[in-house]
This record gives structure tokens, C-alpha cells and sequence, in this order.
């Protein structure tokens, strides 16, 4: 079995680090911070690496412990939630330096990239797969654990409403209520508050929606200018790609974000049965059957529009 592997590595290991995704979610940052305390708690001498993370995970147990860099060569380096190597960005060397890799994560398109890959594509979250990893190394689930790997699945899943749900993540949640975690309150901060500033940037995105072949695709942006104007905060442009899939006859939505650095990330939501990861794959992305992502760093808007939009045409029924 991988994971008594995965164990053994950790057992034999002396320094040891956390790391994920760039512009890290609440599935990225609670899989790393559960991670980080799960070893620190069968006393492993554990670093947690995330250069920067949205204010609103501010109120996450161990967050204020967690590392901007580290240029050490650890014995080994965990990578969670995160598809490819490429998107472990600032944290690329860290993994390549280290003696050993591991890496735990729930994308379908996941690159395989470490010496040990334990990857579950059913998991709508990659904080599910870490109960079950824990729980198989008999290693104890804190509350404040809890409380990330709730954060983790909450936002995942879009409070529970995707389809990649399964029974066992209410299981769990059943079973974090039963902990004495509050729900309802991790809910409101990681879903349903959002600053300000994010809704100055959504009223935007809003009102820049169009839509293409018979309202079945939406589409809208925004630029580096908007973000300076609203004086917008890191992971405030998280969710405009919602606005336009939750229109009435839409499956696909599509949204830019221009690149401080040049060019557009690229966020696609389907509804149905649009395959968006198919489409972010052709564009060296990735993610997942309903929600994916790519950054494409030449062309104006409408080119890289258009482009998307003629590939996306494809899988219209
Ligand atoms: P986003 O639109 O950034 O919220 O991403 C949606 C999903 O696609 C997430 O599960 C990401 O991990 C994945 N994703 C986003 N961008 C990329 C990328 N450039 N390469 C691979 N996967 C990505
Ligand atoms: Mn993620
Ligand atoms: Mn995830």
C-alpha cells in the first residue's frame, strides 16, 4: 500500500515541508495546514510554505506559522492539492531540491509528478482524501485540524453543492459536527462574507457578462486597472467565473483575470456536461470536469477569447 510507503518516508525523514498551489484556495491552505499539524504532532520537525494567501483564511489555526520561502533542502517535501509541478511556482525549487516528494492531491489531470503520487480523482476535495490518510495512519484529527479541513472541503465542494459531493464528505461533516466544530461559522467566513472590495470587482465582472452561442457560453474579465481601482486584495477576483455560470440556460462560463506579469489567467465553470478541463489541457491548464483553469500569456482579450470560445463550441450540444 502507497500510504504505508508515504509513511515510511515520513518516519525516516528529519526536516520535512508542506507546500501547494499558487494563489492557494481554501482546499490548498487547509490541506497544508492539516498536513503541517499532523506532523508536528508525532513530533516531525515540519515547515509550512505559502508565500501569500487571501485575508479571509487569516482566522485558520497555525496560519501565522506558515513560511513566505525557504531555500533549505529538506529531506522531504509534501505537495498538496496541486495537479502539476508547474503550479507549485515560488515553491518549485524547495520540491525539486528535496531528497524525497510526495504528494497528495484529487486532480484528475494530476501530472504524477513526485516519487510518491497518492492521488484520488473521486474526492471533490483534497482535505477529504486527508481524513482518510490520517485516520489510516492513526494519527489524531484535532479541532483546529478540523476546522481546515472543513474550510478545505467547504470551498471545494462550493458549500456542498457540486457534484463531485459524495456521501462520505457528509459523513465527515457529520462527524466534525460531532467534534464541536462550527459549521455554520466556517461556512460564513471561507463562503459567504465577502469584503468590500470583492464586491466592488464582482459588480464589475458583472456588468461586463456577454454571451455567445445562444447564451450557452458567458463570458467577462477584468484588468489590472479594475483591481487597482477597488483597491482590490489577493483572491478577490475569486468567484466572478460564478456569477455568469449561474445564469439560467448557461453551461460554460469563462473568466479573465489580466497578469500584473502579462497576460490572463484563465477560470472556466461548466454546469453540466461540458468537459472545461478537456479545454484548459489544450491550453497547458488543467483542473477538473466542472471547474478548470490555464494562463495564457499572449494575444489581447478577445483574441484569447475568441480562441476559447471556438474550442469550447466544440462541446456544445
Ligand atoms: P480556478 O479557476 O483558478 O479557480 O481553478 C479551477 C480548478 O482548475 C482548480 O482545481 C485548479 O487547481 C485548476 N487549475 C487552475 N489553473 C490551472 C493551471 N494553470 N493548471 C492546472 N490546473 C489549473
Ligand atoms: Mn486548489
Ligand atoms: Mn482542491
Amino acid at each position: 500500500m502507497i500510504l504505508d510507503d508515504i509513511k515510511k518516508e515520513i518516519d525516516k525523514a528529519n526536516r520535512i515541508a508542506v507546500v501547494t498551489h499558487e494563489n492557494p484556495d481554501g482546499d490548498a491552505i487547509g490541506s497544508s495546514l492539516t498536513m503541517y499539524m499532523a506532523l508536528k504532532n508525532i513530533n516531525k520537525d515540519v515547515d509550512v510554505i505559502i508565500p501569500e494567501y487571501a485575508k479571509m483564511f487569516e482566522f485558520l489555526p497555525c496560519i501565522n506559522e506558515t513560511k513566505k520561502s525557504s531555500d533549505e533542502h529538506y529531506d522531504l517535501v509534501i505537495a498538496v492539492d496541486c495537479a502539476t509541478e508547474k503550479r507549485l511556482k515560488d515553491n518549485n525549487n524547495c520540491f525539486n531540491n528535496s531528497k524525497v516528494t510526495i504528494q497528495i492531491d484529487h486532480h484528475e489531470a494530476n501530472k504524477m509528478f513526485a516519487d510518491y503520487n497518492y492521488v484520488d480523482p473521486v474526492s471533490p476535495a483534497c482535505c477529504q482524501i486527508l481524513i482518510k490518510v490520517l485516520k489510516y495512519w492513526n494519527i489524531e484529527i484535532n479541532k483546529d485540524m478540523g476546522v481546515c479541513l472543513l474550510a478545505g472541503i467547504i470551498t471545494d465542494t462550493g458549500g456542498f453543492k457540486y457534484s463531485g459531493v459524495t456521501s462520505e464528505t457528509f459523513e465527515i461533516v457529520a462527524w466534525l459536527l460531532d467534534k464541536g466544530i462550527n459549521i455554520s461559522s466556517v461556512y460564513r467566513r471561507v463562503l459567504q462574507t465577502i469584503s468590500k472590495t470583492k464586491f466592488e470587482l464582482n459588480k464589475i465582472a458583472t456588468s461586463r457578462i456577454t454571451f455567445y452561442e445562444n447564451d450557452k457560453i458567458a463570458f467577462t474579465y477584468i484588468t489590472v486597472e479594475d483591481e487597482k481601482k477597488v483597491n482590490a486584495q489577493l483572491g478577490d477576483y475569486e468567484g466572478c467565473v460564478d456569477i455568469g455560470r449561474d445564469i439560467e440556460g448557461v453551461e460554460v462560463s469563462i473568466f479573465f483575470r489580466e497578469l500584473k506579469e502579462g497576460g490572463y489567467k484563465v477560470s472556466m465553470r461548466s454546469n453540466d456536461y461540458v468537459n472545461v478541463s478537456d479545454i484548459c489541457l489544450m491550453f497547458g491548464g488543467g483542473g477538473h470536469m466542472k471547474a478548470a483553469g490555464c494562463t495564457i500569456s499572449s494575444g489581447t482579450i478577445e483574441q484569447i477569447r475568441d480562441k476559447l470560445i471556438a474550442q469550447t463550441k466544440r462541446y456544445l450540444k
